[in-house]
């Protein structure tokens, strides 16, 4: 039996703008359109903002103080992080948008831009990412790296030894991070059988894959339990 869909959660932005004014705009009307948004002013510290959380998206300005867009761009795809990235150029650096497509974006804008614009632009590689395959080749968070086309896990640059299974699990919560997962469509869909009587085979391998991948497995902060419900997954 199929349990709970998909939830439906808040796509979430990084946008890396040093112009106050631009990011509380771009932050109003995003968060207004369902947007979740996080702001950083400078290239170094949205880098650091990108290990920490999970984004969707990232709109990223070519010129900040510091690091540049480009730089961050190439930082981000180099961590192997494969979120959509749109870049906002100035109308002047026509070479920039060939630059940043090479380095990795996905789509630029010419600044200024209509609102109406920015929005279908986003929207458009949100849907690109949905329709593609739901799991990236490698996934970052904390100080694990993951990459499941070579079945490689490693933590602070050391292998995590993981059973197939729990490669199985780790991949299919990140694919689908931030959502609720119950303990019956886990079983369903990573394990492949229905879930009756509720078994405790998925509590025995979320605890052995937390004690592998998270800072204090007795405090977990990414694979999180919701209480009663199930787990999820928070980048
Ligand atoms: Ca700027």
């Amino acid at each position: 039996m199929k349990t709970s869909s998909p939830k439906r959660i808040a796509p979430r932005v990084l946008l890396v703008e040093d112009e106050e004014s631009l990011v509380l705009t771009l932050s109003d009307r995003l968060e207004a359109e369902g947007y979740e948004v996080e702001s950083r002013g400078d290239g170094e510290s949205a880098l650091v903002l990108a290990s920490e959380r999970v984004f969707d998206v990232a709109i990223l300005d070519v010129m900040l103080p510091g690091m540049d867009g480009f730089a961050v761009c190439r930082e981000l795809r180099q961590r192997g992080l494969s979120l959509p990235i749109l870049m906002l150029t100035a109308r002047s650096q026509v070479v920039d948008k060939v630059v940043g497509l090479r380095l990795g974006a996905d789509d630029y804008l010419t600044k200024p831009f209509e609102m109406i614009e920015l929005l279908a632009r986003l929207e458009a590689l949100l849907r690109r990412r949905l329709s593609g395959s739901a799991a990236p080749d490698m996934f970052t968070f904390g100080e694990v790296r993951a990459d499941f086309r070579r079945a490689e896990v490693t933590r602070a640059g050391a292998p995590v030894p993981l059973s197939s299974m729990e490669l199985r699990l780790l991949r299919y919560l990140v694919e689908h991070r931030g959502e609720l997962l119950s303990r019956d469509r886990l079983l369903d869909e990573v394990w492949g059988y229905d879930a009756t009587p509720v078994s405790r085979t998925v509590d025995v391998h979320v605890a052995s894959l937390r004690s592998k991948v998270e800072p204090n497995p007795s405090h977990p902060v990414h694979i999180v339990t919701v209480h009663r419900l199930g787990y999820r997954f928070d980048g």
